[in-house]
């Protein structure tokens, strides 16, 4: 039980974007994972920072976040499993004795000694500013509490993206049941506004917390539940990403409202909605200052190969390319910029060369700015 059943070997920066000081950090810890499984961890932890990088609204504030890896090794590998849950009765000596059943009725709620956490991160990162737990289970799980933990079932990084949005931006569930949609008790949510930026009881087009992007044309409430007694699972009457007041959120299937008809606080696999991106947007844009810039494109690199790229844009200059991005952790590229060129009509073009002198293939992208 807890740190007799492991140790912590170390940190490892694996997104750099400056210092801790002037940056988002982000920690990954590695937990029911044993010596020689890290360098799976390592892999587990590329894989969750590839999709986070690619996650709007993160992509577009990426320069403003630091990822740290924070390996720990456990003597067993996984997690409890309690069979009060319906799990296996699993159990495992784990440095931050990570259990499935939580609370003791709900097999997903994924859970770790916080406590425990809290000490190794303030040793190896005291400038964390969201810690997330990456539990060496294949079993669906997570959290959203203090830290946010989540295990390796599929999907696995899109949960661990959902549990940050509680943990680090303070938002609510935007699905309408705990357990299943025939439960008792959630047919309406009790009196009581809530905190949370995403969710809300009241769909009043004049004093509607998000009022600010409704359009006029749309309906207020958008979307009402016409029976209180089971999930409304209709399809949205408006448009993707329309904004407005739809019924059904917050654990209760009437009375309380969420923004969009989707989100990623709703269901794994979606986008933010407009509400959760702009207070993730808000959150992040003191780090971000940086983020003036675009990235352009998605490309690979074999190892000891170079590729020559020419960029256009139709005013000169318009543009200036600051950068080649790897996209691959500790991944080393070098380029060189042979010119920038001034067409007949007014445009512009832009020579660059990127070799990969590193032994791996390397994912990259270019960074600019528009001038
Ligand atoms: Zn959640
Ligand atoms: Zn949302």
């Amino acid at each position: 039980m807890g740190t007799s059943d492991g140790h912590v070997v170390g940190t490892t920066k694996i997104v750099d974007h400056g210092s801790p000081a002037v940056r988002w950090n982000v920690a990954i810890v590695a937990e029911g994972y044993t010596s020689g499984q890290l360098a799976q961890f390592h892999a587990d932890a590329d894989a969750f920072v590839h999709t986070l990088s690619t996650t709007p609204p993160f992509d577009e504030l990426w320069c403003g976040i630091n990822v740290f890896r924070i390996d720990v090794a456990s003597n067993q590998s996984g997690a409890d499993d309690p069979t009060a849950c319906g799990g296996s009765g699993a159990t495992a000596a784990t440095y931050f004795d990570a259990r499935f059943c939580g609370d003791g009725v709900t097999q997903r709620l994924l859970v770790v000694d916080d406590s425990i956490v809290h000490t190794v991160v303030n040793a190896q990162l005291p400038q964390a500013h969201v810690i997330l737990v990456m539990v060496n289970s294949t079993e669906y799980g997570g959290s959203g509490g203090g830290v946010a933990t989540f295990s390796l079932a599929p999907g696995a990084s899109d949960i661990g993206i959902h549990e940050t949005g509680h943990t680090a931006f303070g938002f609510a569930d935007e699905y309408d049941y705990y357990s299943d949609c025939s439960e008792a008790g959630h047919d309406h949510h009790p009196a009581g506004e809530p905190a949370q930026p995403n969710v809300t009881l009241d769909a009043n087009r004049a004093t509607n917390k998000w009022r600010d992007l409704v359009a006029a044309s749309t309906a207020m409430p958008t979307m009402s539940n016409p029976d209180c007694a089971h999930c409304d699972r209709r399809a949205s009457p408006v448009p993707a990403g329309t904004v407005g007041a739809f019924e059904g959120a917050h654990y209760y299937r009437c009375g309380a409202y969420r923004p969009e008809h989707n989100c990623k606080m709703r269901e794994l696999g979606q986008p933010f909605c407009a509400v959760c991106r702009r207070t993730i947007r808000q959150t992040l844009g003191r780090f971000a200052a940086c983020c003036t810039s675009w990235t352009f494109g998605d490309n690979t690199l074999a190892a000891g190969q170079s590729q020559r790229w020419w960029l256009w844009w139709p005013g000169y200059p318009g543009f200036e390319v600051i950068g080649v991005q790897p996209g691959t952790p500790g991944a080393e590229l070098r380029f060189e910029t042979p010119g920038m060129q001034l067409n007949p009509d007014g445009s512009a073009t832009y020579f660059l060369t990127v070799s990969n002198v590193g032994a791996a293939t390397v994912r990259y992208a270019f960074r600019g700015k528009a001038v």
